[in-house]
């Protein structure tokens, strides 16, 4: 499954002679996260440097190009982005850097407000210019506002005003501060590098490269603040009074596999969810395969469990881009073609177990089906790693629909004719939910439920800030 995107990575790190190539490796780690936009914006104390471009990590700040020197900082954030809220531009490239007048602050966000066009419509109310069309920029005015700023604890009192799932890094010329929703929505973690110095990242699979340890998680209402004396905490939600709803689908789907949070590693937990599968939906079948790189993990707990060998009968090319595909060949069909080789001396004339972590128009992966049966495969068991999804995310994952989710309004024999497979078999919530590490009523599952954590009246949408069109860009812009 590959047709939703999360929202963005964060990577953070303070006193270190090396912050940006730090910050530039840790990107990489979590490229993943988001591939439209990236940027790192760098202190030396008393003033932020910034760079943001369009494209990877690699393309932004390539080699040769001298960016990265003349970042070079002890104090740094970087920020890897895919656009949920406000188009893919530049103007939306992040850390957003500004100046008010307690100095300059760069942010880097990952996450939604879902009360972003809210704020954004009261200060434009009152006059204030808006220069992106992003939910993060409304952070920088709330933070610039005067009765904000005289407030004991500026950022928290500005953090009480958002609602949402965001993970926030606030890069101010002295220091960093990392926040995260009472909520818990994203993750976000701390770790220490072998010289001592603090880092924070979406995902801890950033500081492997780095050769940082992981220390802990942001929790939830929690700021943390790295400076020059050390890192320390405090709450701008008092603790325990919110029930945490963590996006499961972090470890479903997002997360990398060596990534560790929420209490556990993420490849461990897509192998229970494999498990499970496997005791909710057994099969008579020759070869259990996964749709990679996803499905991977679930696909060996599946074989594990029911003992049917595991192989690689697809094997996803990672070299191809959407560019060079003129309008006319971009059916889906082709696209999952170019993505998606099949070996065929693992799946003809067998009986197939297909293991994908969740479906969601269901054409992509009609596609891989279709090309496995040419591919001389037998009978096709289709097996989901988590329930059928049917609602929308509004907490930084960009989602279609929901008219356009497969399982909107069909049952499963529909699926199954619909998808031209054997048998179809999806995990129970209750099955996910048993394998996951924290206690069942801690992580959001409003994508399978429609129970959303904090209501959402009007459903947001990606473009509700594109209010015009856009008459400035620059060659960067895609
Ligand atoms: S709705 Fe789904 S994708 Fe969105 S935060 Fe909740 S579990 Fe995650």
């Amino acid at each position: 499954m590959n047709e939703i995107k999360e929202s963005c990575g964060l990577f953070g790190i303070f006193g270190d002679p090396q912050a940006v190539e730090k910050t530039y490796f840790g990107l990489h780690s979590l490229q993943h996260r988001g591939q439209e936009s990236a940027g790192i914006a760098t202190s030396d104390g008393e003033s932020i440097q910034c760079y943001t471009g369009m494209g990877t990590v690699s393309r932004v700040f390539r080699s040769g190009s001298g960016i990265l020197e003349k970042l070079r900082n002890p104090i740094a954030i970087g920020h890897v982005r895919y656009s949920t809220s406000g188009a893919s531009k530049a103007a939306n490239s992040q850390p957003l850097l500004a100046e008010f007048s307690r100095g300059q602050v760069a942010v880097a966000h990952n996450g939604n407000l879902i009360n972003a066009t809210l704020l954004r419509d009261e200060y434009e109310a009152y006059g204030s210019i808006f220069k992106s069309t992003s939910d993060t920029e409304i952070i920088i005015h709330l933070l610039a506002k005067p009765t904000h700023i005289s407030k004991p604890d500026h950022t928290a009192h500005v953090l009480n005003h958002l609602q949402g799932a965001y993970c926030l890094l606030f890069l101010f010329a002295d220091g960093i501060e990392a926040a995260r929703d009472p909520y818990g929505f994203r993750p976000l973690c701390i770790g220490q590098t072998e010289n001592g110095s603090y880092v924070v990242a979406s995902e801890s699979c950033a500081f492997d490269t780095i050769k940082a340890k992981l220390i802990r998680e942001v929790e939830p209402g929690e700021i943390v603040r790295l400076d020059k004396n050390g890192l320390s905490s405090r709450f701008f939600v008092e603790p325990g009074t919110v029930t945490p709803a963590h996006c499961i689908f972090e470890h479903i789907y997002f997360a990398k596999q060596n990534s560790r949070f929420f209490g556990e590693n993420v490849h461990e937990f897509r192998k229970k969810l494999g498990r499970q599968l496997a005791i909710e939906h057994p099969t008579d079948a020759d070869v259990v395969i996964p749709v990679p790189d996803s499905g991977t993990s679930a696909a060996i707990g599946y074989a594990e469990q029911s003992k049917i060998p595991f192989d690689m009968g697809m094997v996803r090319s990672h070299y191809i881009g959407r560019t060079f595909i003129s309008p006319e060949q971009k059916s889906r069909e082709l696209q999952v073609k170019l993505k998606l080789a099949i070996v065929k001396e693992v799946v003809a004339g067998k009986r197939v177990v297909v293991v994908d972590d969740s479906i969601v128009r269901g054409t992509t992966t009609r596609g891989k089906i279709r090309t496995l049966r040419e591919a001389g495969a037998e009978e096709i068991h289709m097996r989901v790693s988590c329930p059928p999804l049917r609602f929308p995310c509004f907490y930084g994952v960009d989602f279609p629909t929901k008219e356009e989710l497969l399982a909107n309004d069909r049952n499963l024999e529909q699926i199954k004719d619909f998808l031209e497979v054997d048998s179809i078999g999806y995990l129970s919530l209750e099955g996910m939910l048993g394998c996951a590490a924290l206690a069942a009523d801690h992580y959001c599952n409003a994508c399978w439920t429609g129970k959303y954590p904090i209501p959402v009246d009007a459903t947001p949408r990606k473009y509700d800030l594109e209010r015009y069109q856009m008459n400035m860009f620059d060659e960067t812009d895609t």
